[in-house]
């Protein structure tokens, strides 16, 4: 009986204790549970995360809240540099180094820290892109999105915030040392490429930053020069592509440039940071300075630049460091514009993701990049010349090739300043050739000419030709100092090594001669006539070599078109019309005389005669133009008038065509060019097929710029509007009216 006393109030025990056991449970896993609900609600969350580091947050929400936080020094080690290429981290908050690095071909590699040398890594090669001219030779934007996504890309993988570039300043001289980097000498044609560019470039977490805002278009005394221009040139011709990166490319970032404008360094320039950029463009992004383009802290502090960057002082000696600071604390500049600038700067940052987990992580040199890289030279090299067929060539009815000139071995990606950049590797002509042909035909090579040659060099190369079944001649211009290189302006648009001699040479021993021109713009009226076949390469990038040899042999049917026209001498130029005042420039200004007459727009005014005119550009196949249809509506912001046309590819391969539409205002009440580019569209056909091309037509793009009004003004009045495949060879053309004038912001 004990014993089951004993048993019973044992049981009664153990039942107890399981009780209060699972009683215990009970209330730890409740207590966790509310803990866990009360971490997570969006109450609590609030209370643990900074609304700036939140990216469920509003941009304006975050940037706002950031602000907020940061001390007065914080707030001015934002806004100036503490390397060549880095802003100061502020870890206390969580805000990284932000580094910006070139540029518009690549991400460049690595500087500094506190000099121009190389940073001497071994982790800082970039896939090489084709510089700008030859992007802007596709007039392809869906390819200046892809080139801006793989530099975006990249910039992720290389650690890069703010990429610096696109160029867009337009060739306005053939001099200008760095027009191999822009985007040519039409404002919508740069601006529609630039837009792609930056759209890409962004789509990938890293900011843009469109340069080098404004009137920098000569390398001659660039840190100093004065530019003088009418407002029209300045509205019409110099600003749009600046204004589309703003609106349409949504750009991040805008460079200040190192000259000035009407007496005023541009980086310190009310009337184009403040006024034009930011209130009437509406532009919420960063301004930073060119290296070392800022010269004075009042302008620097009030004019509207919000990042300075590469000043030869101190970083705190810097003009928005220490000089800016005692102003703000003297109570000479106030400090809602400070926080103005640091907003800006704030909010480039969370736009691209600096301070998100998800941001996206980029990669290098994938296989996409490098084809990225190689189809921006296909479509971008242009076909000027093609007698008799000559190209493409059949490699299989060839014995011998002689490839002549130093460009053929010549690599060019890692030179020209601040667009150069250390390639991954580079395809130079002759590698591309003797991939693309070596196999069935024997290729010669022969060096022709050299800095500092001898004229055993062109014998040796006249050798070679007439040994030959066919010529390829590779030369041009290179990224030395006075050719197509940032700092200096050529001194003329000759070629350089006495190429103008060597080619005939070359040309009479054998007249199967094919002459590829890399770089920009040169004179060649002397020899044209005599030379069969011409291709435009530019500098094409590391897959350059392998695009030549594809066009060359015909693998790939050329379509590029010129961006700028090449004038048969330097003197029919617009800006070499009006003396030394026009270009160079005297007394350090320069004045714009010819106005909006720039490039084609003065030619075509002018009735002069180029070598070759803008939007020009040969194909393997041949493309008929038929059945143009205006459509013209008054809705004015809409599209104003709509063309239609049919292109169809008439000939035995496929290809592609630019199809340009151009507008004439017949009986302007002010001065207007002869025409201009008001529209564009690359078509890719199939031989023997058709399509039907819909180009809209704005009313900007019957506007010209009126300053007594200061808006655009499209007058009432009778245009041509025509469709061409170049600015001189115009297919198809029709007459449209508009009723009433019209005014646009
Ligand atoms: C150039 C800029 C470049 C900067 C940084 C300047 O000299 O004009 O285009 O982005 O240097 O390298």
């Amino acid at each position: 009986m004990k014993l089951l006393k004993f048993a019973n109030h044992q049981l009664e025990f153990m039942t107890s204790r399981l009780m209060k056991t699972i009683e215990l449970r009970f209330i730890i896993w409740l207590l966790t549970l509310l803990v866990l609900v009360c971490l997570t609600s969006p109450l609590a969350r609030a209370a643990e995360t900074p609304k700036y580091l939140d990216s469920a947050q509003p941009l304006e929400v975050r940037v706002e809240d950031l602000l907020s936080r940061l001390t007065l020094d914080e707030k001015i080690s934002i806004i100036h540099a503490d390397s060549k290429f880095t802003t100061a981290a502020i870890p206390r908050l969580g805000i990284p180094r932000r580094w910006l690095s070139d540029g518009p071909h690549g991400v460049r590699e690595d500087i500094g820290p506190d000099t121009w040398e190389p940073a001497g890594r071994t982790d800082d090669f970039a896939t090489a892109m084709p510089c700008g001219i030859c992007l802007a030779a596709t007039w392809n934007p869906e390819l200046g999105f892809s080139e801006g996504e793989v530099i975006g890309q990249e910039a992720r993988a290389r650690g890069k915030d703010i990429m610096l570039g696109p160029g867009v300043n337009i060739l306005r001289t053939p001099l200008c040392g760095r027009n191999f980097e822009y985007l040519g000498e039409d404002p919508l044609l740069a601006g529609t490429m630039a837009s792609g560019f930056i759209r890409g470039e962004q789509s990938q977490d890293v900011s843009s930053c469109v340069k080098h805002f404004a009137v920098n278009n000569q390398e001659f005394e660039r840190g100093s020069i004065n530019v003088e221009l009418d407002e029209r040139a300045l509205r019409e011709i110099y600003l749009p592509a600046f204004k589309a990166a703003v609106e349409q490319g949504g750009v991040w970032s805008v460079m200040g440039a190192y000259n000035q404008l009407r007496g005023q360094h541009c980086c310190e320039n009310e009337y184009l940071l403040t006024k034009i950029l930011k209130d009437e463009w509406g532009f919420k992004g960063l301004v930073v300075s060119d290296w070392a383009g800022v010269h004075d802290t009042h302008a620097t502090a009030l004019n509207g630049l919000d990042l300075e960057m590469g000043t030869e002082k101190p970083y705190n000696d810097f003009y928005l460091a220490q000089p800016y600071l005692d102003g703000l604390k003297s109570g000479e500049f106030p400090l809602a514009g400070l926080d103005e600038k640091v907003r800006r700067n704030l909010r480039v940052m969370i736009a691209t993701h600096v301070l998100d987990s998800d941001r996206k992580p980029g990669s290098l040199n994938t296989v996409v990049h490098q084809a990225v890289s190689r189809r921006v030279a296909e479509e971008g090299i242009v076909l000027l010349k093609n007698e008799n067929h000559l190209l493409p060539l059949d490699a299989t009815k060839l014995k011998t090739i002689a490839v002549i000139g130093e460009n053929a071995t010549r690599l060019q990606s890692h030179s020209g300043d601040s667009s150069a950049i250390k390639a991954f590797y580079e395809i130079t002509p002759l590698t591309g050739i003797v991939k693309r042909a070596g196999g069935q035909v024997n290729v010669i090579f022969s060096e022709g000419y050299r800095k500092d040659g001898d004229a055993e060099l062109a014998k040796r190369a006249v050798a070679a030709a007439m040994s030959a079944d066919v010529v390829i001649y590779l030369g041009g211009l290179n990224h030395e100092l006075g050719f197509d290189c940032e700092g200096a302006d050529r001194k003329d648009m000759n070629l350089p090594y006495g190429q103008d001699e060597l080619i005939p040479q070359i040309v009479a021993a054998n007249p199967r001669t094919v002459v590829v021109l890399e770089g920009t713009m040169v004179e060649m009226d002397s020899w044209i006539k005599k030379v069969p076949a011409l291709l435009q390469a530019w500098y094409p990038g590391m897959e350059g070599g392998n695009a030549l040899a594809e066009v060359l042999f015909g693998d790939v049917n050329p379509s590029g078109k010129l961006p700028a026209t090449f004038p048969k001498k330097l003197s029919d130029s617009p800006a070499h019309a009006f003396g030394v005042s026009g270009y160079p420039g005297t007394n350090g200004t320069v004045t714009y005389h010819e106005g909006l007459l720039v490039g084609y727009r003065w030619f075509d005014t002018k009735k002069i005669e180029p070598l070759f005119p803008f939007g020009f550009g040969l194909s393997y196949t041949t493309f008929q133009y038929s059945k143009l249809n205006i459509v013209s509506g008054q809705k004015l912001r809409e599209s104003l008038a709509t063309v239609t046309f049919e292109l169809a590819n008439t000939g035995t391969r496929s290809g592609a065509e630019v199809a340009q539409i151009y507008v004439q205002e017949l009986d302007p009440p002010v001065l207007q060019p002869a025409k201009e580019l008001k529209g564009f569209k690359k078509v890719f056909l199939q031989p023997g097929e058709k399509q039907t091309v819909t180009i809209p037509l704005d009313a900007a793009a019957f506007a010209h710029y009126d300053p007594e009004q200061k808006a655009w003004v499209a007058d009432s009045g009778n245009y041509n509007i025509f469709v061409g495949s170049s600015s001189r060879d115009l297919r198809l053309s029709e007459k449209i009216t508009l009723p009433q004038n019209a005014m646009l912001k």
